[in-house]
């Protein structure tokens, strides 16, 4: 319990003022995380991914590689969860095993916010259900600190607008709390039965319209394995009014994406190698912001 009061988590954009937030992006870019050697009798990361990833998975990886810290990674599939194991018993055992700091996704939405009480150490949500992704919206806020040369003043005032599956998105999710906490303005588009009940803090319309007034686009991809059926049935008329293709946007707009990305469907096909696409930046920056980050929650500075 004592421990509790000392250990910085990153479990919800919650957990950070706007100024760490600030703080920390600007740091990824301006002091990047110094390359260390791997120091074995340091205690490990625990990366505890109980749902798909690539993008967050290997960039918490090379995040541990660059800053010199051992890790374990544990997929639900071949582990004792199969079994039943309950994900704290695993987390305990892990604990036991030498891992002091954890970063973990799971399907259960909200499912993180109780591991903050179980001595584990620092936490970092690596998504959980359609909950919140904060490492996601803080490298996206990294990548778009770097679009303008680290000008805060220039970074609220962007025009932002996310489309897509909106419902079912712990990336938009944690957007909407990011934007908030820093004042910059989000627009959000999508079909009424994406719209999630969060939506009420920002803009929101049914069309893309909007889109020719934003700076950034960020899409989202169509998240089919968390659609019922009133859901999934929009997809086709989503993909015929939204979907967007390189003449959709004008020279000066940028386009993001979390990825996976789904061709075809919130997306045309051809958009990786546009100018004006910063998704692969997006991969780029996850590594830097994710190893600062785990400096930060670890108190261990470059
Ligand atoms: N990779 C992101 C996530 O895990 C976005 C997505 O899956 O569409 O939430």
């Amino acid at each position: 319990v004592l421990e509790n009061r000392f250990v910085r988590h990153c479990v919800s954009i919650d957990d950070f003022t706007e100024s760490e937030v600030l703080e920390l992006c600007r740091s990824a870019l301006k002091k990047p995380p110094a390359f260390r050697p791997i120091d074995p009798a340091k205690p490990a990361v625990g990366l505890v991914f109980l749902e798909p990833s690539t993008r967050t998975a290997v960039s918490f990886i090379r995040a541990c590689q660059r800053i010199g810290l051992n890790h374990v990674l544990v997929l639900s599939k071949g582990t004792s969860i199969e079994k039943g194991e309950t994900v704290e018993d695993t987390l305990r055992n892990l604990k036991a095993m030498g891992m002091g700091s954890f970063v973990i996704r799971t399907q259960v939405t909200g499912g993180l916010q109780g591991c903050r009480d179980l001595g584990l150490g620092p936490v970092v949500n690596a998504g959980d259900g359609v909950g919140e992704h904060p490492t996601q919206a803080l490298l996206d806020l990294t990548t778009l600190l770097d679009l303008v040369h680290w000008d805060e003043g220039r970074l609220r005032a962007l025009k932002i607008g996310i489309y897509g599956d909106l419902r079912h998105s712990r990336v938009a999710q944690s957007w909407s709390k990011l934007a908030r906490k820093l004042g910059i303005r989000l627009t959000l588009m999508s079909p009424e039965e994406w719209r999630p009940a969060w939506a009420v803090d920002h803009d929101w319309s049914d069309s893309r319209s909007a889109i020719k007034d934003q700076d950034v686009v960020m899409a989202l991809r169509v998240q089919r394995e968390r659609m019922d059926g009133p859901a999934a049935a929009v997809t086709e008329a989503f993909v015929n009014n939204f979907r967007l293709g390189r003449r959709d946007l004008a020279e000066h707009q940028r386009l993001m994406h979390p990825g996976p990305i789904n061709w075809g469907v919130e997306l045309e096909p051809d958009w990786l190698e546009d100018p004006r696409s910063l998704i692969l930046k997006q991969a780029e920056m996850g590594v830097l912001l994710r190893a600062k980050l785990l400096e930060w929650v670890l108190e261990t500075k470059s």
